[in-house]
């Protein structure tokens, strides 16, 4: 059972259900709209392009999706507010399917018509905030300030969450970011130790280990997450320990891949076709290549 307004998941597991009834849909799907973005942060990986999805084809996946159990849908980038039709997507998402809206959002477009346009039709936000004040600056070159006040109106479309991307410059910040993110009314920190890409080297051994005694000393009220990539030595709690790689979370980039993760380099090019035929041939490749 799920309920997307609140994000209960209640797990049933009394009842052996036969593996053919089994849902053949991901848990969740993130789903990269356009690679546009007007930021430039070092450790982005998303791919410096215009590429972007089509509407009728992102409603047509998303539609079989849920048809075939996924619960929630999670609308990246790029920045996704950048997609033309972003309200509007997010609008038939919430009307047409039983799927949870989230987003992932720099934060800087959201003004009070956005606001208005989304509202009851978002179930989280995630909001990027990888330091408060100078370090903030340094890393997006937008106004710390600015960022406070956009959460203003963030908090008012719907639960919202911050992410921190985790390097050396960033771990001395985290509690300012825990307790700046707690007072706009936040209830999540995911943690998202620095992955490598292009000239920017992963997250130092020494930095991930103070990150983890951090993690054992926090006392505050967020939920504190992890990114799957680095938390195997964290203390995660996975409910659903045998729904795992594409059966818990496939990702759609810009270009129209289906992929195991954002970071992963090959995947299925999905065209118009049937999301779920891809994600079996996936399935196949990635067991393929393990064997
Ligand atoms: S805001 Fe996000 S998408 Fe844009 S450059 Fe930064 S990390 Fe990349």
């Amino acid at each position: 059972m799920f309920n997307r307004n609140t994000g209960l998941n209640v797990l049933l597991d009394e009842i052996q259900i036969p593996a053919s009834l089994h849902s053949r849909a991901p848990r969740q799907v993130s789903v990269a709209l356009t690679n546009r973005c007007d930021l430039r942060c070092s450790h982005c990986y998303a791919p410096k392009s215009r590429n972007q999805l089509r509407f009728d084809v992102v409603t047509q996946w998303l539609a079989e999706l849920d048809l075939h159990g996924a619960l929630g849908v999670g609308f990246g980038g790029g920045e996704p507010t950048l997609y033309p039709e972003f309200v509007r997507l997010c609008q038939h998402v919430a009307r047409e399917t039983g799927l949870s809206v989230s987003f992932t959002t720099h934060g800087h477009h959201i003004d009070d018509v956005l606001a208005e346009g989304l509202r009851g039709s978002v179930n989280f936000i995630r909001v990027s905030m990888d330091g408060v004040g100078a370090t903030y600056e340094s890393i997006r070159r937008r106004s710390f300030p600015t960022l406070l006040a956009s959460m203003e109106r963030i908090k008012s479309i719907s639960r919202f969450g911050v992410n921190v991307v985790i390097n050396e410059s960033t771990l001395p910040d985290l509690d300012d970011v825990a307790i700046v993110a707690a007072d706009a009314g936040a209830c999540e920190l995911l943690l998202l130790p620095q992955i490598p890409v292009r000239h920017v080297p992963g997250i130092p051994l020494a930095t991930l280990q103070d990150l983890r005694r951090w993690v054992d000393s926090y006392r505050g009220p967020l939920k504190l997450s992890i990114s799957e990539a680095n938390a195997d030595d964290f203390p995660t709690c996975d409910p659903l320990g045998e729904e795992l790689g594409l059966r818990a979370y496939a990702h759609i980039d810009a270009m129209g891949v289906l992929k195991a993760s954002s970071y992963a380099a090959a995947g299925v090019q999905l065209g118009e076709g049937s999301v779920l035929q891809a994600i079996d041939q996936l399935t196949r490749d990635v067991a393929e290549n393990d064997s």
